[in-house]
């Protein structure tokens, strides 16, 4: 190293300077409220987070005028022209993308889409209000409660229909690994009810889709799924209960069958029996065998149950947002969190705050106080709300198969997903970003001990990113979610310190990866 010349040792001074100003937190404030409308570093930038903006928006996200936000929906539409538009006057850029001709029902003309969406057609469900479905002896059904005891399947196809229920476990068939849970019984127009789930020692992943298609493939009316009794010590900090949940199954439309997700208590009382043979702990016996060792516990049950909605199918629009604040070079870091939500199905509402009016909201606000400071990262930094992660995270299929800016240039994404209730700890679940990365982001923000390291789960708007070779983290808040796809997930539940704590991390993270070498 050669000594200080002439030139340096003043910038010296400046950089020593410039940390003791900012390590005087009364002359840092001081600075914060002369530029508050302009940040002039990004640590300035920090500061002007704010936590009241971001709940408003999750309350605006989540409120009726959006309707729970499905994708593919009227409703999911307006909310990504409210975010294209909360973008614009703030220093975000908006593109303008090539959507291939699709004609946006709110743009008059149709030939060319609002700038900073991108789209493409989608066939959106909707099951209508009043659902039926009823369970008992086959001689004496009796009304199941819609929320309480069961919601259909959101994606399901209208159902019209009665059967006997077959029990068959977890519902896997795989001969290699010795397990065939339909062994032993005929499904053949009888509705099959599984557990969610697989025991440990299945080694493979096994989705619900798969299960489904088993049942349809021998013949099964249709389905009925459920959380067993035993629910695993993580899962029940997660706040995993025996409640039905919203769910898309997931299977395209020549190859599903109706189905419903019910409660434990309910599915408790289809495999108690009746009369003498009648125990109350049947269904978790069964449970606790299947977890033991891979025998069948398939059996006919004395209990049946009837279907009855009507579906209706509407073409609609997949939107995603984009904004960008452009860098210096040619790279790109990717900040997402997805919009859309289960929408109204049945009747019903579904909020959707949490999941992930929350992410959202965050997302949002970094991209304001960034886009208003006006500061130049060295990478571009490109803001995307993902619709239909719901669908099997379509949105964010879409943007890695018509990429904004080349993928092989995209160096890092970062994902928010549920962020607003929980206790507020980062579960960070990363593939292939450094933990040192990670962990700065933690020391410049004061929360490195509330970071929480995780591998990569799929499921995620990261996923598609993942699959295209780009390093992930995806970002939630931990603790329970005890709302979680309940038309429960209100704004109320929201916690806006975790908010605040998380669009910090964001906002440091994005900032490091856009800038570090
Ligand atoms: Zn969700």
């Amino acid at each position: 190293m050669n000594g200080l010349t002439c030139r340096s040792f003043p910038s010296v001074i400046v950089i020593m300077l410039l940390g003791i100003i900012l390590a005087l937190p009364s002359l840092s404030s001081l600075s914060y409220a002369q530029s508050e409308e302009e940040p002039r570093t990004w640590l300035d930038a920090l500061k002007t987070l704010s936590s009241e903006r971001m709940l408003a928006d999750v309350r605006t996200l989540s409120s009726l005028e959006f309707n729970g936000r499905q994708a593919g929906s009227a409703d999911d539409l307006r909310s990504a022209q409210w975010i294209a538009q909360e973008l614009t006057g703030v220093g975000v850029q908006l593109p303008r993308i090539d959507n291939k001709g699709i004609a946006f029902p709110s743009s008059g003309a149709g030939n060319e889409g609002p700038v900073g969406i991108m789209a493409s057609m989608i066939s959106t469900p909707l099951i209508e209000p009043d659902p039926i479905v009823r369970t008992g002896t086959a001689d004496h059904l009796v009304p199941a409660q819609l929320s309480q005891d069961y919601f259909p399947v959101f994606d399901s196809p209208s159902a019209d229909l009665q059967g006997q229920i077959v029990f068959v476990g977890y519902g896997i068939v795989d001969p290699a690994q010795g397990i065939d849970d339909y062994a032993g019984v005929d499904v053949k127009n009888r509705l099959v009810l599984f557990l969610r789930g697989k025991p440990d020692y299945y080694p493979s992943p096994v989705s619900h889709a798969d299960k489904v298609r088993l049942a349809r493939d021998r013949g099964a009316l249709a389905y009925l799924t459920v959380t067993g009794p035993i629910i695993r010590p993580y899962d029940i900090r997660r706040g995993v209960t025996g409640r039905p949940s919203a769910l898309y199954g997931q299977l395209p439309s020549d190859q599903a069958i109706p189905g419903a997700w019910i409660s434990t208590k309910l599915a408790e009382t289809i495999l108690a029996g009746s009369g003498e043979e009648s125990d109350p702990d049947r269904l978790r016996t069964l449970q606790e065998q299947l977890n033991d060792a891979p025998t069948a516990q398939s059996r006919l049950t004395n209990h049946s149950a009837s279907l009855h909605w009507k579906t209706k199918i509407a073409d609609g629009v997949l939107t995603n947002v984009v904004g960008m604040i452009p860098g210096a070079g040619p790279e790109t870091i990717v900040v997402g969190a997805h919009r859309d939500h289960f929408g109204r199905p049945a009747g019903l509402w579904f909020p959707g705050a949490d999941d992930n009016a929350s992410g959202t909201a965050v997302m949002l606000e970094v991209a304001r106080v960034l886009g208003k400071s006006g500061l130049h990262p060295q990478r571009s930094i490109l803001f995307l709300s993902f619709s239909g992660q719901e669908r099997d995270v379509l949105g964010s299929r879409l943007y890695t198969s018509r990429p904004v800016l080349p993928l092989s240039s995209t160096k890092a994404m970062v994902n928010i997903d549920h962020v607003g209730a929980g206790d507020g700890v980062l579960i960070l679940r990363v593939a292939e970003l450094k933990k040192s990365t990670l962990k700065e982001a933690g020391w410049a923000t004061g929360l490195v001990r509330k970071l929480d390291y995780y591998g990569f789960l799929s499921g995620g708007d990261d996923g598609p990113f993942n699959e295209a070779g780009i390093p992930t983290v995806s970002i939630a808040s931990g603790g329970a979610h005890p709302h979680l796809h309940q038309p429960t997930d209100t704004a109320d539940t929201v916690n806006p310190e975790n908010l605040r704590n998380i669009a910090r991390y964001v906002l440091a993270l994005t900032w490091q990866l856009a800038n570090s070498p």
